[in-house]
């Protein structure tokens, strides 16, 4: 079995650790004998919806979403659409994550997003949302916590079609807006979050999570994966929801 993770925007959309979130997916699937294929899409290159599994959209500055997002619309949005209709992966992370809404509303000017999920987010005016947080979600199947950083300046508000990933636990941290308690968007095989960080090594469930949808995407059947021995990967998860006081 092979892995087949495809960045989007790399080279812009990549603050926070979002390599070691790519490195931490090769590392679990090569400890497990499971193969790794990573490639990336920049500006202007199109996507073939069938070659990758695992679809990863990292953090930006506004001024690296200004770069991409309509860009993002016209050469990846098709792809994307049709990839995750037809069960990959996707995981888009804080400033990409913003853009799989309708919009990113910055004062004067609206930023295009992927439409792909039920959302919008504004520059509204206020403190940046920043700080440690963990929220309860119930992706894959049980109640689990999903502990992180978060730091944006733009608030997100889910529309009806939306389901939030998860709620944000015992008021430590934002979420989407600082208001609602939300966090996240969770469609299908699609997360969004605001959580980076090294948010799967802190995370190792839903890395794992995400290697099984991929997996089950490619070769018709949800893997049963091997366990790992996880200790430093449960530590790093322990001093993550410590600092958000969980
Ligand atoms: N530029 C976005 C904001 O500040 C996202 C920032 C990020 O990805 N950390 O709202």
């Amino acid at each position: 079995m092979e892995l087949r993770v495809l960045s989007l925007y790399p080279d812009q959309m990549n603050i926070y650790a979002d390599r070691g979130n790519i490195l931490f997916l090769q590392r679990r699937s090569e400890w497990r004998g499971i193969g790794f294929q990573w490639k990336c899409a920049g500006q202007g290159e199109s996507v073939d919806p069938a070659a990758h599994d695992l679809f990863y959209i990292g953090g930006g500055q506004d001024r690296d979403q200004r770069f991409v997002a309509a860009d993002m619309v016209e050469t990846k949005r098709a792809a994307l659409e049709s990839a995750v209709d037809d069960g990959a992966a996707l995981l888009a992370v804080c400033g990409g994550y913003q853009l799989l809404g309708e919009s990113y509303q910055l004062g004067e000017e609206t930023l295009p997003g992927l439409g792909l999920a039920d959302l919008r987010t504004v520059r509204e005016e206020g403190p940046r949302l920043i700080g440690n947080v963990a929220i309860e979600t119930e992706i894959g199947g049980r109640k689990r916590i999903l502990a992180g950083f978060e730091n944006h300046g733009g608030r997100t508000y889910l529309g009806k079609e939306a389901r939030p990933l998860g709620t944000v636990v015992k008021g430590h941290g934002y979420g989407n807006n600082g208001g609602d308690g939300l966090e996240g968007v969770w469609r299908d095989n699609m997360v969004g979050t605001y959580l980076h960080g090294p948010l799967l090594p802190k995370n190792a469930w839903l890395a794992d999570h995400l290697i099984e949808l991929a997996l089950e995407r490619r070769y018709g059947t949800r893997p049963t994966l091997d366990p790992l021995p996880d200790e430093l990967e449960r530590a790093a998860h322990a001093s993550a929801r410590a600092a958000a006081g969980v």
